[in-house]
């Protein structure tokens, strides 16, 4: 059997400040892992003018898993070519369409479940001779199926309670998507399921989140709401996520940008990355005990040491090295 291979992508802004802990964590955890370090994003179009360049693309969908720093620069933010476009490839490119945002926070626990690679953000866009701007929301029933199904089997792991987030009362996706939920519905009889309009679900999201298990929505209210989890849960600094396809590697990345407000000045909260790592473990190297020490690690570091967006003083590094002097020194496994 050939080693498990993850390709590594620090990226953009605080991208390697955060990556290089995941990557010394990584090495402690599961030293029989290869990390392959490829460009992405900005860093990538300085270096080949390309947002994702082809061998980037060739050695993700040859990995075992993809580990993945922010992207975004404002450098580009005027120019045709953006780092941003080449996430969206490599999303596409993976096909991984069920992105998995896990929110925890004392009474709080749920899981959103957001499609990743379709709706506004990969329909067709332009400008009409006229000079009106559009971008089109589309969704095929089959990739509404896929994310549905994939919210009710991890409810049915979990809770056993799915809310199901559109805009049925506007929009026509909305109500394809209600009907699939319906009509998926039946076959998990042991899943408690709602609908939620997404103006609601912001809401609920905000003053009563206890009452979530798994939330499954579309690409960008998905965005959106899972940056509002994010918020009422400890802020983008401690919020991972998984983006898995059906049999190809998975993409892990912190929920949080490349915060180029903070880059370069060591502040950057690396426990997003970290628990993404750790979603990385256990979903894309199939380590769930090394995932279980890494997060019980990052939550006893955390006792005593915090970075400043967490009101504390500790720097990237500091809370890297705190988080791995609380790894069990027997916890590497031993992956081939
Ligand atoms: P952002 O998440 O980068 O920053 C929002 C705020 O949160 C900033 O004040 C930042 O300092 C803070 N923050 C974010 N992560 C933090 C961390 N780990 N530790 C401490 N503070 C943290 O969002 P933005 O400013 O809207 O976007 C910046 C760039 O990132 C843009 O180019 C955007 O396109 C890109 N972006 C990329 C991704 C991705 O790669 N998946 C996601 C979101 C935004």
């Amino acid at each position: 059997m050939s080693r498990a291979r993850v390709v590594f992508l620090p990226c953009d802004g605080i991208g390697p400040e955060v990556a290089r802990e995941a990557q010394l964590v990584l090495e402690q955890l599961a030293p029989g892992v290869e990390i392959e370090e490829h460009l992405l994003g900005g860093a990538a179009i300085r270096a080949t003018g390309n947002p994702l360049p082809p061998e980037t693309v060739d050695a993700c969908l040859a990995a075992t898993a993809v580990l993945k720093g922010p992207v975004g620069d404002p450098e580009f933010d005027a120019k045709d070519v953006r780092p941003e476009q080449g996430l969206l490839g490599l999303r596409g490119a993976l096909d991984t369409y069920a992105n998995l945002r896990p929110a925890v926070l004392g009474e709080v626990d749920m899981l959103i479940v957001r499609e990743l690679v379709g709706g506004l953000y990969f329909g067709a866009k332009g400008t009409r001779e006229d000079g009106t701007v559009f971008d089109t929301c589309e969704y095929h029933p089959r990739q509404v199926e896929r994310i549905v199904r994939r919210g009710f089997e991890l409810a049915r792991a979990r809770r056993k309670k799915l809310t199901s987030v559109d805009k049925a009362n506007v929009l026509e996706t909305s109500r394809l998507w209600r009907r699939v939920v319906d009509e998926l519905a039946p076959r998990y009889p042991d899943v408690e399921y709602e609908h939620m309009l997404v103006d609601n679900a912001a809401m609920q999201l905000h003053s009563n989140p206890e009452q979530f298990d798994v939330l499954v929505t579309e690409n960008m209210f998905g965005d959106i709401l899972s940056d509002l989890a994010a918020a009422v849960t400890g802020g983008l600094g401690m919020a991972p996520s998984a983006s898995l396809s059906d049999g190809g590697p998975g993409l892990f990345e912190p929920v949080h940008g490349s915060a180029p407000d903070i880059a370069g000045s060591g502040a950057a909260n690396p426990v997003a990355m970290l628990r993404s790592t750790a979603l990385l473990l256990e979903h894309g190297l199939g380590l769930p005990d090394e995932a279980a020490a890494l997060t019980a690690a990052i939550e006893a570091a955390l006792q005593t040491t915090k970075t400043p967006d967490l009101g504390g003083s500790a720097t990237t590094s500091e809370l890297g090295a705190a988080v791995r002097a609380q790894l069990p020194v027997d916890a590497a496994a031993t992956v081939s």
